[in-house]
């Protein structure tokens, strides 16, 4: 059976949901609730060094989740530990599918971020764990800044690293240079085949066969929804509201951010989200 029906629901904690939330409560709206199917915090969890959001300068990412948590706890914020599955739009109200229950709100704000996209080989995995990795040998596959990210993270825990990229690297010169600088190798090339063995990957490439005790691929992220009503353009997303075609429905941060994915952005469209849907609800009262 439904719950009596909430102001808000929220899909996703990271930097755009809980801005979102928290502007929510601050704007006299309390009857919010936000999902998360994993941890509070989001992406910038996995961050190895923030360098561009005012009090987190050279800090691990885990801090501003830390931040997080307190604010959730500070404004009262409900958390619901569950996965949105799917979305249905019903009688001007928003109808989300959970495992074994179904919530309804009158506003959707979704900030579900993004997902990593797959090479689909056994064993892989997207991104390094939070450990010492002494005597490993770890080989990442990428270009970009999370590639980077990753290894200067690895490399510090401990690991032994190897940046496998099939271009120039794409990442920010100031990543590029400091993996030089902390010995993270990299080699031009891209792997034909990756097999796991005993607990060990091989890697085929025109360059010869790697070994590797974890593979890591850092190939690009792509925008993720649970299932929902209606097909949208992300082009067609207001900035920084997140409002879309569909009243009442607002989409925001990384999500629909495209190059642009950075927290202090998923931030920023979270806390005008959150005004412009206390404005709407405000409005409605005032007309009820
Ligand atoms: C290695 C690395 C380093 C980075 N470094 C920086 C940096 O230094 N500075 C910077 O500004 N940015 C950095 N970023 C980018 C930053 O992490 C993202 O831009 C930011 O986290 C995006 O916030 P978001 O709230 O839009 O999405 P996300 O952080 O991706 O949060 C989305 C949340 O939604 C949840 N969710 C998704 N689908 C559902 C569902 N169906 N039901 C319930 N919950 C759901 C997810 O579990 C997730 O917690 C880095 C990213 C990486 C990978």
């Amino acid at each position: 059976m439904p719950r009596s029906e909430r102001e808000v629901a929220v899909v996703g904690a990271g930097p755009a949901g809980i801005a979102a939330a928290q502007q929510l409560v601050r704007e006299g709206i309390d009857e919010i609730v936000v999902f998360e199917k994993e941890r509070v915090g989001g992406l910038i969890y996995q961050a190895n060094k923030i360098e561009n959001f005012p009090g987190f300068i050279g800090r691990e990412g885990k801090y501003m989740v830390e931040e997080f948590r307190k604010i959730v706890s500070k404004y009262g914020i409900t958390v619901r530990n569950e996965e949105v599955i799917g979305i249905e739009s019903i009688q001007n109200s928003f109808s989300l599918n959970l495992d074994n229950d179904i919530e309804k709100a009158s506003i959707l704000i979704l900030a579900t971020g993004t997902q990593p996209i797959k090479m689909g080989f056994e064993g892989e995995i997207t991104h390094p764990d939070w450990r010492d990795h002494s005597g490993e040998k770890i080989i990442i596959i990428g270009g970009g800044d999370a590639a980077y990210d990753y290894a200067l993270r690895v490399k510090r825990l401990g690991g032994e690293v190897m940046i496998m990229r099939r271009s120039a690297p794409k990442a920010l010169p100031v990543l590029v240079k400091r993996a030089e600088e902390k010995g993270v190798k990299e080699i031009k090339t891209e792997p034909e085949k990756i097999q796991k063995c005993d607990e060990e990957f091989y890697l085929q490439t025109e360059e010869g066969e790697f070994r590797a005790d974890e593979v890591i691929t850092a190939i690009g992220r792509e925008p993720r929804f649970p299932e929902i009503f209606y097909d949208f353009d992300p082009q067609e997303v207001e900035f920084p509201t997140g409002e879309t075609e569909e009243e009442k429905l607002f989409v925001i941060g990384s999500t629909v951010l495209g190059t642009y994915r950075q927290a202090s952005l998923s931030w920023g469209m979270g806390v005008a989200a959150g005004m412009k849907a206390a404005e709407n609800i405000r409005h409605n009262r005032k007309y009820r």
